[in-house]
C-alpha cells in the first residue's frame, strides 16, 4: 500500500547543506522533511577537515575576487552561529582548533613575505612571533616561518549533530532505488515516490531541494532535469593515528606556491582517545589512482621532510578514496563560490566547500522569499514517521 504525504520542500541528502537548509527552513516557517538514502554526514561531510576557511586559497592565487570576498566573510559568520546570535544557533559544537596557521620553509620566504605584504591581505595573515609559537612549532628543528590565518577548525560530527538533534522528526531513511518522480500538467515535478522496507510514500511537494553531494548526478538524472551538470573530483585522503602524537592544523605552503597547499592537516580525536592527523591538500590531489602502500609510503616521507622533529614510529597509517561533488559551471574548473540552479521548481545545490553552506542556504532563502513560497499543508507531517524510519548518524572515517 502507498500512503500520502504532503508538505513544502522536500529535501534530498543528509550532508552539511541538506541539513542547514532543513534548520534554515523550518526557521523561516516552511514544512520541509528531509530524505537520506545512506547515514547522515557519510558523504563528504564527515570527510571533510573541517576548516572554515578564510580565503587564503584565492589570494594564493594572486586575486582576490568576488569569491574571495564572499569567503573571506566566512569565519565572522561562522563564529556568529557558534555564539548563537545568527540564523543557525550552533552553540555546542566543538571547535577544534580556534586558529589555522601556514608554515613555509625558508626557501619561499622571500617570496611569501613580498606575497604577504601585499595589501589585499593585511590585517588578514599575521607572521607569528617564535615565542608565540603553539607548542607544536615551538619544538621545530627546522627554519621556517609560521603564519596565523583567519580560518578555525571545526569538530564535524559535533556540527551534524546539532544539526540532526533540532529537527530529528523530520530526517528520514529512504532506498534510493526506490526513488521515483510524477510531474503534473505544468511540467512541475507533483511528487516523489520512495520506499523504506516494505512502505512506500508519494510526498507531494511545492519544492524539491536535491543537495545529495556526488547523488545529486542520479537524482537529475531521474526527474529528467537538463540544465545542472555536476563534476566529482577525487582525493586519496591519508589519516594517521598515534598514541603520543601531539595536534596540530596547518597548511605546509609548498616551493610551487600553487592553490592547493603542499600538505594540510588538521587532528582529531578518536573514541579511544588517540590524535589522528588527517592530510590533504596536493598530496590528496596527487595520490589519485595510487595504491595504499604507495600513497602511505609517500605521506610518510613527506612528514618526515616537513616535521623531522616528530616521532612517527608507533603510528598507524590508512588511506582511503572519496569524491569532491560539484556544480560544472566552468568547464571542469573548481568553482568558487556555492551554487544552485532551478530547473522548473526543483532546485539542485552544491555548496562547494562546507565553509560557503551559510551562504548557500541565503541564496536558497532569499530564492524562496523573492517567488513567494507559501504553506499549504493537506496532511498532518507527524504521519511521515508511520511510514518511513529515521535516518542514523554516519561516523568518522577513522572510527
Ligand atoms: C576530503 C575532503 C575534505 C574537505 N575539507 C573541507 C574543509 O576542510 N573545509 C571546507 O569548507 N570544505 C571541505 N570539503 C568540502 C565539503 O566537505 C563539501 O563541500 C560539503 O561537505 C558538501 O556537503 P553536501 O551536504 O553538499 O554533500 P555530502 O556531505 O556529500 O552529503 C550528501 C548526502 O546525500 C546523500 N545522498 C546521496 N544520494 C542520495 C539520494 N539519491 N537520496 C537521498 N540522499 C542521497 C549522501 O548519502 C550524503 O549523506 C572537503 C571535502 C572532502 C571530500
Amino acid at each position: 500500500m502507498t500512503s500520502s504525504y504532503s508538505t513544502d520542500i522536500v529535501i534530498f541528502g543528509g550532508g552539511i547543506a541538506g541539513l542547514w537548509l532543513l534548520n534554515r527552513l523550518r526557521g523561516e516557517g516552511y514544512r520541509a522533511v528531509l530524505l537520506e538514502s545512506n547515514k547522515l554526514g557519510s558523504g563528504q561531510t564527515l570527510a571533510s577537515q573541517g576548516i572554515i576557511h578564510g580565503g587564503l586559497k584565492y589570494a594564493l592565487n594572486g586575486t582576490l575576487n568576488g569569491a574571495a570576498n564572499v569567503i573571506s566573510a566566512m569565519p565572522s559568520r561562522w563564529r556568529s552561529c557558534l555564539a548563537g546570535e545568527a540564523d543557525i544557533d550552533l552553540r555546542g559544537c566543538r571547535v577544534l582548533s580556534e586558529h589555522y596557521y601556514m608554515w613555509s620553509d625558508s626557501g619561499i620566504r622571500s617570496k611569501l613575505k613580498t606575497f604577504l605584504g601585499s595589501k589585499s591581505l593585511s590585517g588578514r595573515v599575521n607572521a607569528v612571533s617564535k615565542q608565540d609559537y603553539p607548542d607544536f612549532f615551538k619544538l621545530a628543528s627546522v627554519d621556517g616561518k609560521l603564519y596565523e590565518l583567519p580560518d578555525f577548525v571545526l569538530d564535524t560530527e559535533s556540527l551534524l549533530q546539532i544539526l540532526i538533534n533540532r529537527q530529528k522528526e523530520y530526517v528520514f531513511t529512504i532506498e534510493s532505488d526506490s526513488i521515483t518522480f510524477a510531474r503534473d500538467e505544468s511540467n512541475n515535478l507533483s511528487s516523489v515516490s520512495v520506499k523504506d522496507g516494505e512502505s512506500r510514500v508519494r510526498i507531494e511537494a511545492q519544492r524539491f531541494i536535491f543537495c545529495a553531494g556526488e547523488g545529486n548526478q542520479g537524482l537529475i538524472d531521474k526527474a529528467d532535469l537538463k540544465k545542472p551538470k555536476s563534476q566529482l573530483r577525487p582525493l586519496n585522503m591519508v589519516y594517521v593515528k598515534g598514541e603520543t602524537l601531539p595536534s596540530v592544523f596547518v597548511h605546509c605552503i609548498g616551493d610551487s606556491f600553487s592553490l592547493t597547499p603542499k600538505l594540510t592537516v588538521t587532528s582529531h580525536t578518536d573514541t579511544h582517545g588517540r590524535i589522528v592527523w588527517y592530510l590533504g591538500g596536493e598530496i590528496a590531489e596527487s595520490g589519485v589512482g595510487k595504491d595504499d602502500e604507495t600513497q602511505i609510503r609517500e605521506a610518510q616521507s613527506m612528514l618526515t621532510a616537513l616535521f623531522p622533529w616528530v616521532d612517527l614510529q608507533d603510528a598507524q597509517w590508512h588511506c582511503f578514496a572519496v569524491n569532491r561533488a560539484e556544480a560544472n559551471v566552468n568547464n571542469n574548473y573548481r568553482p568558487e563560490d556555492a551554487y544552485f540552479t532551478e530547473e522548473s521548481n526543483v532546485l539542485v545545490a552544491w555548496p562547494t566547500k562546507l565553509t560557503l553552506t551559510p551562504n548557500l542556504a541565503d541564496k536558497i532563502s532569499e530564492h524562496f522569499k523573492a517567488l513567494p513560497l507559501t504553506p499549504s499543508i493537506k496532511h498532518e507531517e507527524s504521519s511521515l514517521a508511520d511510514v518511513l524510519s529515521y535516518a542514523e548518524s554516519a561516523t568518522t572515517r577513522w572510527e
